[in-house]
């Protein structure tokens, strides 16, 4: 509207106000009216960035899980002010601790940030001297124990503050293996059934010797009731990560147990720096996307979830196994990514496809499809990741792509 106009109209509005029973205020008269929105940018098309229908699951390399419109809300909704983080860690934390049953928590980077936060609190304590000297543990405690069959990848996340993992299989060696050198006893859940030493008396152990012990369930937040069980067992730290199950902020994670071990944790996090942890930055968008996120997963209507995740597994498993040579089974996992997980095998004689070009054919279709590749001949579809309607386009593509390569 030009000047003229508005003023112009300023003599018919106000009658026309009074008549609706609204009165303008003045200031909305001579308001530039606002431009109409820019239409939203679309930075993958405008980037040139691939986007798929997430059959797969929730890895990190394929940017996790897609957080809840809360979630969005609450990240968008605290973007435009300014807060002190430690003062939106310690609100944060005293609701994430309550809702999980720890005595204390914060948000960390990650689930691999609460490992590396947790293990340097248990070394340190409250003496800001042996924060400032990790990874460096002169006169620190430097070692911690591990089950073998625990011992994976992950334990790189507790060796970052510098000590030396100790292999034990049995009791017996970790009633050996301890010493006074010994800060902490590490446990992978996904790992508990092929230890020989089960979670409970992981925890007895440790109590027992006054170790702290610490568990590490980053992709095992289903069922919900873990978000809890292993506080309420006895663990001394929890960690768990933000952007898998729970559909945080792929980047945010939660460190949660004891009060003295989470505030030592804080210590050598940021925004304190001159600690190993300040690299491990998370905004207080994501803390407070965090916190509405697990509020979200832990109010869900969980047997409704796993019908829906059901029901689209089977969709999903009809249309593949009306394909000749093709066999489907469904299982769910038993610790880490628990939700229905479908295999589909097939024939190399009936369905000529490899698995990858299958997956490449799935990839490079429309919509683009990303699968897991499974043993032999055969894919693992999760359904948790799919988008309402999402099934669909996974059952008709895949039954499209094994049935071209059908003899
Ligand atoms: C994913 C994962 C992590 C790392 O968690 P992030 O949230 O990606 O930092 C650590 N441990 C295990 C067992 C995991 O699966």
């Amino acid at each position: 509207m030009r000047r003229r106009d508005a003023i112009r109209s300023l003599s018919i509005l106000p009658v026309a106000g009074v008549a609706a029973g609204t009165v303008l205020p003045l200031g909305t008269l001579f308001a530039t009216p606002a431009a109409p929105p820019a239409p939203k940018r679309n930075l993958f098309k405008e980037l040139g960035i691939r986007t798929f229908i997430n059959a797969a699951g929730t890895y990190t390399f394929m940017s996790g899980c897609l957080m809840h419109d809360e979630v969005v809300d609450a990240i968008r909704s605290t973007a435009h002010e300014f807060a002190m983080i430690d003062e939106v860690q310690d609100k944060v934390g005293e609701k994430i601790a309550a809702m999980c049953h720890a005595e204390a928590a914060t948000v960390t980077a990650g689930c691999w940030s609460a490992l590396v936060l947790g293990t340097a609190g248990i070394l340190t304590g409250m003496d800001q001297k042996k924060v400032a000297q990790l990874p460096n543990l002169d006169g620190l405690k430097s070692e911690v124990l591990v089950q073998k069959t625990h011992n994976s990848g992950y334990v790189h996340a507790v060796t970052n503050t510098g000590v030396k993992i100790i292999e034990v299989e049995t009791a017996a060696d970790v009633e050996k293996a301890i010493n006074q050198n010994t800060a902490m006893m590490w446990f992978l859940n996904y790992a508990g059934p092929e230890g020989k030493i089960p979670d409970t008396e992981w925890v007895a152990l440790g109590k027992k010797h006054n170790i702290p012990t610490m568990i590490d369930m980053a992709a095992d937040a289903t069922p919900v009731e873990n978000m809890w069980k292993f506080n309420d067992m006895g663990f001394d730290l929890v960690c768990v990560s933000g952007g898998k199950g729970i559909r945080g902020p792929q980047s945010a994670g939660i460190l949660m147990g004891k009060k003295n071990l989470i505030a030592a944790a804080r210590l050598n996090s940021p925004p304190r720096g001159g600690n190993i942890g300040r690299g491990m930055k998370v905004n207080k968008e994501e803390i407070l996307g965090m916190y509405v996120a697990l509020e979200k997963f832990i109010n869900l209507d969980h047997a409704k979830q796993w019908k829906i995740w059901e029901e689209r597994i089977a969709m999903i498993e009809n249309a593949a196994k009306k394909v000749n040579g093709v066999t489907t089974i469904v299982t769910v996992p038993a610790v880490a990514n628990r939700t229905p997980t479908l295999n589909i095998s097939w024939d190399i004689a009936k369905v000529k496809v490899t698995k990858e070009d299958f997956m490449d054919r799935l990839r490079k279709g429309n919509p683009s499809v990303e699968v897991m590749g499974g043993k032999d001949n055969s894919i693992n579809i999760t359904s948790w990741n799919l988008q309402p309607g999402q099934e669909k386009m996974v059952a008709s593509r895949v039954k499209e792509e094994l049935g071209k390569a059908a003899v």
